[in-house]
C-alpha cells in the first residue's frame, strides 16, 4: 500500500465513530446528511481503501462537498487528522478520472494566475475596468474584489526597539487584490520592532492547487518557497492570509515521503508565523471611532496553525469600537480556497447562515483575516445590501494605532 494511504488508514483505525464533530461540519450542517460529514466522508474513504466497496460508489459525491476547513479535527476528541483521510480519498478519485475532470475553465485560468501574482494583479485591474461587461457566471465570486479600494499605507511610527527579522510572505490573491492589508501589516510589525523583508522569487503558496487536488502542481510552488525563503536565515516568515500560512506550516507533511525535500520543508514550516502572533502582547495602543465591529475568523488559520482567537483578542483591544462576535466567527464562510467557484450553490447556503448571524448584530465593520473570506464575505454584505465595510483586520488595526499614536501626541482627529 503507498505511505499516503498507509497514513490514512492509520487515522481511519483512529476513528471510533462517535459523531462529535459532526456539528462542527459546515456541510452536515447544511444537510443533515451523513455522507456530507466527516463520519461518513471516513467510512466512505475506509471501504474505497479496504475494496469493499468501488470509488464510483458515492465517493466522489461525498468528498466533492468537503471545504477541507478542518473544522472536524479540532472538535475530534481522538485527535483524528481528517486531511490525511481526504486526501487519499481524492489521490483514489484522482487514479479513475482522466486529469482535468472536475475543474472546468474558469478555476483552471485562477490556478494557472496564481503561479504570477503579476498577471493576477493586471486581471484585478482589468476587471474594474470591464466591469460593465458580461462575465462567466463562475467568476461571480470575485466580483466582489471590484468594489474594493486599496488605501494608502505610509509608514507607521516605531514605538518598540529592534525585535529582530521577519520574512513577509506576501500570498498571491492577498498581494493581488489587498496588497494594502499586506503593507498595513508589515508597517505594525515595524511599529514594534521588526525588520521585514519581503524576498523576490516567492510565489502562490500552492493551497489553491492542493485544494483543487493538484498536488504535483501544489510541491513544486511550495519548492520555490522553501528555496526563496531560505536565504533569509531561521528568522519568522509571516504572513496575512490564514489559508496561505496553514498551507506553509504544512510544506513538512507535503513532503514528508521525499528524503531531498523533507527536511528543508519542515525547516520552513517550522518558521511560519500568522503575523498577529507578532503583534500580540506588543506595546500598541489601538483606538477606534465608536463603530460595532465583528471577525469572521480563518478557519485554516484557528484548525491547521493554532493562535486563531489572537485575531479576536486584537479586534477586541481596539478601543472605543465595540467588538460583536458572531457566533460561527470560526467557521467557514464557504470560500474555501476556489470552493465557493466550484461549488457555488453550496457556498452560498453555507453563507445564508453566516450572513444571518452577521445581520442580527448590525456591525458597521466585518473583519476578515484571509483573502477569500473577504470576497466571500463582502459578497454576503453586498447581496443583503448591509451598510458595512469588510476589510482585512491589519488595515483596520493599523488605522486604530495610528489613531492611538495621535492621541497619545494630544491631537484629537475627527474622523
Ligand atoms: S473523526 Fe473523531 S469526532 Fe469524528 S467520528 Fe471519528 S473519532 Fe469521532
Ligand atoms: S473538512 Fe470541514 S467540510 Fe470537510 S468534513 Fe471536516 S468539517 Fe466537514
Amino acid at each position: 500500500m503507498e505511505k499516503r494511504f498507509e497514513l490514512a488508514m492509520a487515522e481511519i483505525n483512529h476513528c471510533n465513530k462517535c459523531g462529535f464533530c459532526l456539528p462542527a461540519c459546515p456541510t452536515y450542517r447544511l444537510t443533515g446528511n451523513e455522507l456530507d460529514s466527516p463520519r461518513g466522508r471516513i467510512a466512505m474513504v475506509e471501504g474505497v481503501l479496504n475494496d469493499e466497496i468501488a470509488a464510483g460508489d458515492g465517493l466522489e459525491a461525498s468528498l466533492t462537498y468537503c471545504l477541507g476547513c478542518r473544522a472536524c479535527e479540532t472538535a475530534c476528541p481522538s485527535g483524528v487528522q481528517y486531511h490525511r483521510i481526504l486526501e487519499a480519498g481524492k489521490a483514489v478519485l484522482d487514479g479513475t478520472r482522466p486529469r482535468h475532470r472536475g475543474l472546468s475553465f474558469v478555476p483552471r485560468m485562477l490556478l494557472r494566475l496564481t503561479k504570477s501574482p503579476k498577471r493576477l494583479g493586471r486581471l484585478a485591474r482589468w476587471g474594474k475596468r470591464a466591469q460593465h461587461l458580461p462575465m462567466p457566471s463562475a467568476l461571480k465570486s470575485l466580483m466582489p474584489m471590484l468594489a474594493y479600494h486599496p488605501e494608502m499605507i505610509p509608514p507607521a511610527p516605531r514605538v518598540s526597539p529592534a525585535q529582530g527579522k521577519a520574512s513577509f510572505f506576501q500570498g498571491c490573491v492577498q498581494e493581488a487584490l489587498y496588497h494594502d492589508a499586506n503593507r498595513a501589516a508589515v508597517e505594525l510589525l515595524a511599529a514594534v520592532g521588526y525588520e521585514v523583508k519581503t524576498p523576490a522569487m516567492q510565489t502562490c503558496c500552492g493551497a489553491l492547487a492542493w485544494h483543487a487536488g493538484r498536488s504535483e502542481e501544489a510541491r513544486a510552488l511550495a519548492r520555490r518557497n522553501i528555496e526563496a525563503f531560505e536565504g533569509t536565515g531561521a528568522v519568522p516568515v509571516v504572513n496575512t492570509a490564514g489559508g496561505c500560512g496553514a498551507m506553509l506550516s504544512e510544506y513538512g507533511e507535503l513532503f514528508a515521503s521525499d528524503p531531498d525535500w523533507s527536511e528543508r520543508a519542515d525547516r520552513f514550516s517550522r518558521r511560519v508565523k500568522d503575523w498577529t502572533a507578532l503583534i500580540e502582547g506588543r506595546p500598541l495602543r489601538f483606538v477606534g471611532t465608536g463603530e460595532r465591529v465583528t471577525l469572521q475568523n480563518s478557519c485554516h488559520l484557528l484548525n491547521v496553525e493554532g493562535g486563531g482567537d489572537v485575531p479576536a483578542k486584537l479586534a477586541a483591544a481596539v478601543e472605543g469600537d465595540t467588538f460583536v462576535p458572531i457566533p460561527g466567527q470560526d467557521r467557514c464562510c464557504g470560500s474555501a480556497g476556489i470552493y465557493n467557484i466550484q461549488h457555488p450553490d453550496w457556498a452560498s447556503r453555507i453563507l445564508v447562515e453566516k450572513m444571518t448571524e452577521v445581520q442580527e448584530r448590525f456591525p458597521d465593520r466585518v473583519l476578515v483575516v484571509n483573502p477569500g473570506c473577504q470576497l466571500e464575505m463582502t459578497q454576503g454584505v453586498q447581496q443583503r445590501e448591509l451598510p458595512a465595510e469588510v476589510e482585512h483586520l491589519a488595515r483596520y488595526l493599523y488605522r486604530a494605532f495610528l489613531r492611538g499614536q495621535r492621541e497619545s501626541q494630544g491631537f484629537h482627529q475627527v474622523e
